[in-house]
């Protein structure tokens, strides 16, 4: 990436006071960014468009085991580590954010600034996004993007910068493959513009971020609506740069975009992460006296209870050793001693979350659960979809690949005898390669 090292480089130069007053001076300037920071994303998320369905806005919907948004940001992110990431969502959305920013990778929530909240529409969106940019400091470029544009990669974030650098103002376009037909209101052909000279144009838009800043602004007190960032640039005066988008850069719309992206996504988890392994985990607990036990982070009415140290949800137990024992990182005695007298009571999805975001640190993912409970009493069946959906949820998997079993022992053994509850799980997970 073109991105000036300058500072890093001279600070060998100074003396260690004058090191220190340097650090002072660009920590009371610019709080987050540092001289090096040049490159600033500024993602678009406060859109209110659900027509892809699922009744979200379509940058929350799931895709595949996270949001549209997450994967955007992952995407970004990976193509330019140092740039920082300026968020603007919706003030009805402060919740789905925060969820969607669980599965984001630590080094990405790094260079998160705190979102801000978009206007009425996505120009002023942008305008708000770019000032608190600009309360940060100021960085040499921005790229702003459409928060449902998930597989924008680092081609196209590279070409975008060095564009930007050149022109001031550029924008992805790629070439149209339809003949395109203008028309009056009657339908009527008017003109056949030569497709030559035609471009669809996605994001990032790239930007030198006091053009575009100084653009809006003129922009917002000229009282007008423009269609694109690209558009507000040319409003002010300046030219702007088509440089070679990419049609695997599209924008999730419809229902099948989503489809569409759902393969994709499919594709590259198998192709990026193929270390495959599984792990296994079993737990007892005994009954005692109460009236409820928990199975799966579900609360199920019984005449007895589970005891032990904390909620004693037997199954979350197998499952967070199963998924603990796939990635030979030991049990769950280690991470959570039962001696320790904050795990008392304990909720016992908090040890599963643990394990969960293990796999994530490594940069992996669940890609199967199946378990088993062993019990007389009380029956599964009727709460087993109940447990598959809490699970599911939990693991940020999708339910069809979260299975639960249920059997007796013939009234063998001490489940047989109605003594306690075991059960059993497999964990498989998919790592990337060493
Ligand atoms: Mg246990």
């Amino acid at each position: 990436m073109p991105v000036s090292m300058a500072m890093g480089q001279n600070a060998s130069k100074f003396d260690e006071a004058g090191e220190k007053r340097h650090r002072a001076r660009m920590t009371e300037n610019a709080p987050t960014l540092r001289a090096k920071n040049t490159i600033a994303y500024l993602v678009v998320a406060a859109g209110r468009g659900s027509r892809a369905g699922e009744g979200l806005p379509k940058q929350y919907r799931s895709l595949g085991n996270r949001a549209v948004l997450s994967h955007t940001l992952s995407a970004l992110h990976a193509s330019a580590p140092e740039a920082v990431i300026q968020v603007v969502i919706h003030p009805d959305d402060q919740s789905l954010y925060d969820d969607c920013l669980v599965n984001l990778e630590p080094l990405a929530h790094t260079r998160l600034q705190p979102s801000v909240f978009g206007g009425a529409t996505r120009q002023e969106s942008v305008k708000l996004g770019l000032e608190a940019l600009a309360k940060l400091t100021t960085p040499e470029i921005v790229l702003i993007h459409d928060a449902a544009r998930p597989f924008v990669d680092r081609d196209i974030v590279e070409r975008a910068v060095k564009a930007a650098q050149k022109y001031g103002a550029a924008a992805p376009g790629v070439a149209l493959t339809d003949t395109v037909k203008q028309v009056d209101d009657q339908l009527m052909v008017v003109a056949t513009p030569e497709r030559q000279f035609l471009r669809a144009v996605q994001t990032p838009q790239a930007f030198q971020f006091l053009v575009i800043l100084e653009a809006h602004r003129k922009a917002a007190d000229s009282h007008r609506e423009y269609t694109d960032d690209a558009m507000i640039a040319e409003f002010a005066g300046h030219g702007v740069h088509l440089f070679l988008g990419d049609t695997k850069n599209f924008k999730l719309t419809t229902p099948e975009d989503f489809d569409r992206a759902m393969e994709i996504i499919n594709r590259q988890t198998y192709a990026d992460l193929p270390d495959i392994r599984t792990g296994q985990g079993y737990d007892v607990h005994a009954f005692e006296p109460g009236d409820r036990v928990w199975l799966g982070g579900v609360e199920i009415p019984h005449s007895f209870k589970l005891a032990g140290h904390s909620d004693a949800d037997v199954l979350l137990h197998a499952i967070t050793d199963a998924i603990l024992g796939a990635i030979a990182e030991g049990d769950i005695g280690a991470h959570f001693p039962p001696s320790d007298p904050r795990w008392k009571g304990a909720e016992s999805k908090i040890f599963l979350e643990h394990a969960c975001q293990r796999v994530r640190e490594r940069g992996g993912i669940i890609a199967h659960l199946d378990a088993t409970i062993i019990c007389e009493a009380p029956k599964i069946g009727p709460h087993r979809d109940r447990i598959r959906q809490t699970l599911a949820a939990l693991m940020a998997l999708e339910v069809d690949r979260v299975a639960i079993k249920a059997t007796t022992t013939e009234g063998l053994g001490f489940t047989g005898r109605k003594e306690g509850i075991a059960a059993l799980a497999i964990a498989t997970i998919r790592l990337p390669p060493k």
